[in-house]
């Protein structure tokens, strides 16, 4: 196939427009291209798989894009070849980005190595994270040896984008506190590594953050999670940083790195993919039932009036949902 071939053998300019346009492809929604999508992704699957996922998550303001440009500039340093991908439902629903424009990481966005791809503009956030994990496959197809998944620490972009990483990375800002506030949400429980920014303002702060989030997380083992963990290990996972000055970026490489391998040795990495996948699957089919439900001309008449009966309280929702399902076989 062409366009796969193109991105997995060009290089420079010729395999970022292959790359662009693959994309704007798996994009698209009209259906004869979702075909096309399809066949594209099936020829580029045996070149992917080979990469490190990495899924990074905070509030606008802690730093990602600082960090991001940061942290890719020491991989490409090392070797690497890095894209970095966006998952902001922001962006299609209110027209703006959370995650800002195209100004963000001046130096890796012009970096030959480096492939830098904005959130997809329309859809859903079931939408949106579906196309960024096929942009991902584009991208490890493409060569690209690590993927940062970028996401907004507001809403559900975080599970998606735990959902298709291999680690999961949450920035916070040094307050007291606000290690609560994920706990409260439920993010810590995705987290795999946190990073605590802008050490550099106030490093005394910082270390009792830190210290917060270990006791906090020794308290959620007891509840079993990260169960595996030895303190020691828990110490490793809350890295104090300064994405701004570069200071503490090597030390949190390490450490993903070690947590990586350990996951890559023990199989739990394999695992984690496979249930990735399978989880994809079952995503896709269900966002492809209800679409089937909602296009249905059967349901498409009846709908509107039903829902009015519900509302009122003439008709016991299982009820008018059974009818429209049922309409839905017709
Ligand atoms: P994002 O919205 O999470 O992508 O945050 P940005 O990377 O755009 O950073 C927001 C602001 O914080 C910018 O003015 C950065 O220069 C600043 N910033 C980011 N990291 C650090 C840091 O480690 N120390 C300090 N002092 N400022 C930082």
């Amino acid at each position: 196939m062409k366009g796969a071939a193109d991105i997995v053998e060009s290089e420079g300019m010729a395999q970022r427009r292959a790359m662009a346009k693959a994309i704007t492809l798996l994009e698209s929604t009209r259906a004869d291209h979702r075909v096309q999508a399809d066949d594209l992704l099936q020829a580029l699957m045996p070149h992917t798989g080979q990469c490190f996922r990495l899924g990074l998550s905070g509030v606008p303001g802690v730093g990602k894009s600082t960090f991001i440009e940061t942290l890719g500039l020491h991989l490409i340093d090392k070797g690497h070849r890095v894209a970095v991908l966006t998952v902001d439902p922001s962006s299609s629903i209110s027209g703006g980005s959370i995650l800002g424009d195209k100004t963000r990481m001046e130096r890796l966005s012009v970096h030959e190595k480096a492939f830098i791809r904005p959130s997809p503009s329309s859809g859903t956030l079931g939408g949106v994270a579906s196309m960024t994990r096929e942009a991902m496959l584009v991208c490890e197809a493409a060569g690209y040896d690590i993927v940062i998944v970028e996401t907004v620490g507001v809403g559900q972009s975080e599970t998606a984008v735990s959902g298709m990483t291999d680690l999961f990375v949450l920035m916070q800002l040094p307050n007291a506190g606000d290690d609560l506030q994920a706990i409260k949400r439920g993010v810590m429980e995705l987290a795999d590594m946190v990073v605590i920014n802008k050490a550099d303002l106030d490093l005394a702060a910082a270390t009792r953050a830190q210290a917060q989030m270990v006791s906090s997380l020794r308290i959620m083992r007891m509840h079993g999670m990260h169960a595996e963990d030895s303190s020691a290990h828990m110490q490793d996972r809350i890295v104090l940083l300064s994405a701004l000055k570069g200071d503490g970026v090597a030390d949190f490489w390490r450490s993903t790195y070690r947590l990586l391998k350990k996951q890559r040795d023990d199989g739990s990495l394999q695992s984690k993919r496979q249930n990735q996948a399978a989880q994809w699957m079952q995503e896709k089919i269900d966002s492809g039932l209800r679409h089937r439900f909602e296009m249905h001309p059967a349901v498409k008449v009846s709908y509107a009036a039903l829902k009015l009966e519900v509302i009122q309280g003439h008709l016991p929702p299982t009820v008018a949902a059974r009818r429209l399902l049922e309409a839905s076989l017709s």
